[in-house]
């Protein structure tokens, strides 16, 4: 599935003239997204050690957090008459109700206690708004606002991004599918990601999705 490629996990390195800034993005390794979370997403717990070695080697590590008020619209507490895994229309957009998760302040929306926190140097929030949710780090899933995730990055001159974390058919795939529409160099770590596959194969088509739309997809980082 993924192409095996050389990818230097070095922070910085010129190019035309300036330098271009390796930064890594860990994607939701909550607790409510590891098994026995409200959200479990099978084997999520694995990921925790791809982000560990990983940390190290980059200059600039960023982790999102799924960070939503108990109201939030993406619940399916929150529309009387609804089941979790229904569709409903949230702004506009096709909105798949989940459990409560990851809710502001409870121990589900704290990172996994085995991540290396202490590596961590930005945290962006997203979800944050009840009336639609954010699956990508980058805006929400309507596409109005901005995290403010891509303004951080090309401050620091942020030129390739690689990414792991959960789950790769949903806030791994737009996340990675923003940052390529944002002119970032995209490399996803698929051994550090894991799927919820709510229909078997989701997270393959994504996987696909990802590279055809100019992903790098990587089962190893080699340096
Ligand atoms: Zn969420």
């Amino acid at each position: 599935m993924a192409d095996e490629k050389h990818v230097r996990g070095m922070n910085v390195s010129p190019k035309e003239g300036r330098l271009i800034v390796d930064a890594l993005i860990l994607v939701d390794i909550q607790n409510d997204f590891m098994p026995g979370g409200a959200l479990p997403v099978p084997d999520g717990d694995a990921v925790v050690a791809a982000a560990n070695a990983l940390i190290p080697g980059f200059g600039l590590v960023v982790a999102t957090q799924d960070w939503h008020p108990s109201d939030h619209g993406s619940f399916a507490v929150n529309h009387e008459g609804y089941e979790v895994g229904d569709v409903i229309d949230l702004v506009g957009e096709q909105q798949i109700l989940w459990p409560a998760h990851c809710v502001q302040g409870t121990p589900g929306a704290s990172f996994h206690s085995a991540l290396d926190v202490a590596g961590i140097d930005h945290v962006t929030r997203k979800g944050t708004d009840p009336g639609v949710d954010s699956y990508s780090a980058f805006f929400d899933n309507a596409h109005r606002r901005s995290t403010g995730l891509e303004d951080f990055l090309r401050a620091r001159d942020v030129g390739r991004v690689v990414i792991c974390g959960l789950a790769t058919d949903y806030c791994v795939k737009f996340t990675a599918l923003d940052a390529v529409d944002l002119g970032l160099d995209v490399t996803v770590l698929v051994s550090g990601c894991r799927a919820v596959n709510i229909a078997p194969g989701d997270g393959d088509r994504a996987l696909d999705e990802m590279r055809d739309a100019g992903c790098r997809l990587v089962r190893t980082l080699l340096t």
